[in-house]
């Protein structure tokens, strides 16, 4: 199925077979993180808006149910940007409970929680997995680019509030950025916010696509061995994921090029997806081709290759 709004599954380090679901175009962030796969944040977005029609959002939804519910293990909300930026967030997560009685989760920035209307909306999921990277104004700057009307005491307040009132669980995820959070210091504050908040699970991961900004590097090896003496409960994600994606029927250059909007494929990924409709020397060819009329884009990082859509072709 080829969808604007909905993309999988595809395998998350976190959720399974994850069926994503974007309720918002690209991109739409209030954020501009130094590590985004999706590149630089070419307008910050402040206000909640309404762009996708929430009808048309849980129509596509509805079908990907019907074709490929036996392989979904989560419904995430997520994608080209900040999901709890949708004005309609609240519609379309209520009527996609509706149609599935399966696990629903929000990969989220945190930083919308202080609206009492952002807790509402997203009270129907089993699971919220928000960024949890900087314990520091200074780093929470460096590290986000946020707009200027968000400050870290005002997320994180929006985080507690969220706990109180959110039955289900909380997933942070810490990203670290080598020179940017993973000095002693930061790493203490951001213990310090990730205790305080009480989450269920932490997440540790580090770049390994592409990222907006070409010097971000992970943390050294020696630094992950203590970040993991600090965060002793933590879920080891700095590596990518190996599940080859699955293979849906249908058109596999438009579904490789869904996917890869905001999932970079590496290289193996891309090829698994197309050779087996067309075989290797074919897939090789067809990947070349897109790369040279420019609807996916080459790249390289930490010693792989990685093929995303450009910013201008979504
Ligand atoms: S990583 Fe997420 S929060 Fe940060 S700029 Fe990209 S889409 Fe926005």
């Amino acid at each position: 199925m080829i969808s604007k709004y909905v993309f999988g599954p595809a395998p998350s380090r976190r959720f399974g077979r994850s069926l994503g679901v974007n309720p918002l175009p690209r991109k739409t962030c209030n954020y501009s993180c130094v590590y985004c796969q999706l590149g630089r944040t070419p307008k910050l977005q402040g206000q909640r808006v309404t762009i996708y029609p929430t009808q048309e959002v849980l129509r596509d939804v509805r079908i990907a149910i019907e074709e490929m519910g036996d392989s979904i293990d989560y419904i995430t909300y997520m994608g080209d940007g900040e999901p709890t930026l949708a004005a309609n967030l609240g519609e379309m997560v209520s009527g996609t409970r509706e149609l599935w009685k399966g696990k629903m989760a929000l990969i989220t920035n945190g930083s919308m929680f202080h609206l009492e209307e952002v807790r509402e909306a997203v009270q129907p999921f089993d699971v919220i997995s928000p960024t949890v990277s900087a314990g520091d104004e200074r780093t929470y700057r460096r590290l986000h680019r946020p707009i200027r009307s968000l400050n870290l005491a005002k997320v994180l307040d929006g985080l507690e509030r969220l706990r109180q009132e959110f039955q289900g669980e909380i997933w942070a995820e810490l990203m670290l950025v080598r020179g940017v959070n993973d000095s002693l210091p930061s790493l203490l504050n951001i213990r310090k916010v990730i205790r305080n908040l009480g989450a269920d699970r932490v997440y540790i991961s580090v770049p390994t696509r592409p990222p907006a900004e070409s010097w971000v590097l992970p943390p050294t090896e020696e630094t992950m061995r203590q970040v993991f003496d600090l965060f002793p409960e933590a879920v080891d994600m700095t590596m990518p994921e190996e599940e080859p994606f699955l293979r849906n029927e249908g058109e596999r250059q438009a579904e490789l090029l869904e996917i890869a909007k905001n999932h970079p494929l590496r290289e193996d990924q891309a090829m698994e997806m197309l050779s087996f409709a067309m075989g290797e020397e074919k897939a090789c060819e067809c990947l070349r081709e897109m790369v040279e009329d420019g609807r996916l884009r080459k790249a390289n990082y930490g010693g792989k290759t990685f093929y995303t859509v450009p910013l201008q072709k979504t």
